[in-house]
């Protein structure tokens, strides 16, 4: 549950306490081809450096929000980037996957060879073998206007209702992405609240770029602390979102005073262009329908210092997110899908998906890997067989 220098929370994902952990930072090497179209990535680098090389060519390319993140957890379970309304998820954006099988064997993967594993990959997570190279298309992009705006917590449904809004407008720009978060600090409390101008200055909004606003996302990141993210979807409805997050509000109030406590309630909106553009670049494993959108992802995040609290916090978060998911329910606007790279333990996102799209796994992974190897082995993070 501890975070080192890998990105994911959950317990067991990325390593091991006594395990064997395959280290990939020295795959490295970002490539274009001579058309520039597609940028060749090693496994081993992140995505602050691809940022960096396609800067120089005026690319760029759908990654996470976050520099200092790695390749493959993106790339293998969805994934949400900067540009994601206009492009589609960063899964959608790899056109080859270089993976070493089960067997040892080295594969490249893509539309045309092994387009079932190819398929499976995209959104499958780790249960299929180690990708060694993520081919992706690029595309141009100049200075964009972006950054942080902060508010006080009483602006919260506002922002709400601004944002289904932009969502549900027929003619939604495929340029906009947002994210909202309603934040709790147990360190900066009240007297934080009443400082206005010093809301104004964190505001960060400029003309920038890919590079920049990912140097500042990683600078936002906690690290050494523990930490668990839990997340659901519900279609894009105000009244949904407004009592999740007065579900969220009530459980604060419990855990508030533990030591070291900060806890985010975000919201990451899965526009209709988001949802088209996955079928435009051949499909993913995500189950993810434009029928069903515009959606939004509910992601709450927890970071805390003492082990001693873990239980408390976990139960409340596992409580706030059925709560949540039995509201939405009621209302008719809940929908399966659970972000992988955002769920913890508890949950299961790889059953969210879908029985036909679980069945196609099952099938790839047995053609792929027959003796289990990426189930029984390699223990860690979200398995087929569970
Ligand atoms: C600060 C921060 C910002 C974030 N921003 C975003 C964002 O903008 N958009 C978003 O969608 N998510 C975001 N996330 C969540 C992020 O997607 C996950 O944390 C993701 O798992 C990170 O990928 P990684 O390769 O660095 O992780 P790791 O912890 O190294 O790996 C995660 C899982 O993927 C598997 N895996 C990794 N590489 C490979 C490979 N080459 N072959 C096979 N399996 C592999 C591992 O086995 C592990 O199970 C953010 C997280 C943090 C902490």
């Amino acid at each position: 549950m501890e975070r080192g220098l890998v990105s994911a929370a959950v317990p067991g994902c990325s390593n091991i306490e006594g395990g064997i952990t395959l280290d990939l930072v020295n795959i490295t090497g970002v490539e274009l081809n001579d058309k520039n179209d597609i940028v060749s990535i090693g496994a081993g680098e992140r995505w602050g450096a691809v940022y960096n090389k396609l800067h120089e060519k005026g690319l760029s390319v759908t990654g996470a929000r976050s520099g200092n993140n790695g390749v493959g957890g993106l790339a293998l379970s969805g994934g949400l980037s900067f540009f994601s309304s206009r492009e589609g998820l960063v899964c959608d954006n790899v056109v080859n996957y270089q993976v070493v099988l089960a067997s040892g064997q080295v594969v490249d993967t893509n539309e045309k060879e092994n387009a079932d594993l190819f398929k499976a990959l995209r959104g499958g997570g780790n249960n299929f073998g180690v990708v060694t190279r993520f081919d992706m298309r690029t595309f141009k992009q100049g200075p964009f206007w972006g950054g942080s705006v902060f508010y006080f917590p009483e602006q919260f449904p506002g922002q709400i209702d601004a944002l289904v809004d932009e969502l549900i407008r027929p003619d939604a720009s495929e340029e906009t992405h947002i994210m909202i978060s309603l934040f709790f600090a147990a360190q900066m409390g009240q007297p934080f609240v009443a400082m206005q101008p010093q809301m104004n200055q964190l505001n960060s909004m400029r003309m920038t770029t890919v590079k920049a606003a990912a140097e500042e996302q990683a600078a936002m990141a906690m690290t050494g602390v523990r930490c668990a993210y839990v997340n659901t979807t519900v279609k894009a409805d105000s009244a949904t979102l407004k009592a999740a997050a007065k579900v969220f509000n009530e459980a604060l109030e419990k855990v508030k005073g533990f030591e070291g406590v900060v806890f985010s309630f975000t919201l990451q909106p899965y526009p209709l262009s988001l949802l088209e553009n996955t079928s435009r670049f051949g499909g993913n494993i995500l189950n993810l329908s434009p029928e069903d959108g515009p959606l939004v992802s509910i992601l709450i995040l927890m970071w805390w210092k003492n082990a001693s609290d873990d239980e408390t916090i976990l139960t409340q978060s596992r409580e706030v997110l059925a709560a949540i998911d039995h509201d939405a329910k009621a209302r008719g606007t809940a929908v399966p899908y659970k972000y992988l790279n955002y769920a913890f333990s508890f949950q299961d996102p790889i059953n969210s998906y879908g029985e036909d799209n679980k069945k196609a796994m099952l099938e790839v992974s047995k053609k792929y890997d027959p003796n289990g190897l990426f189930q029984k082995g390699a223990v860690g993070g979200f398995k087929l067989s569970v």
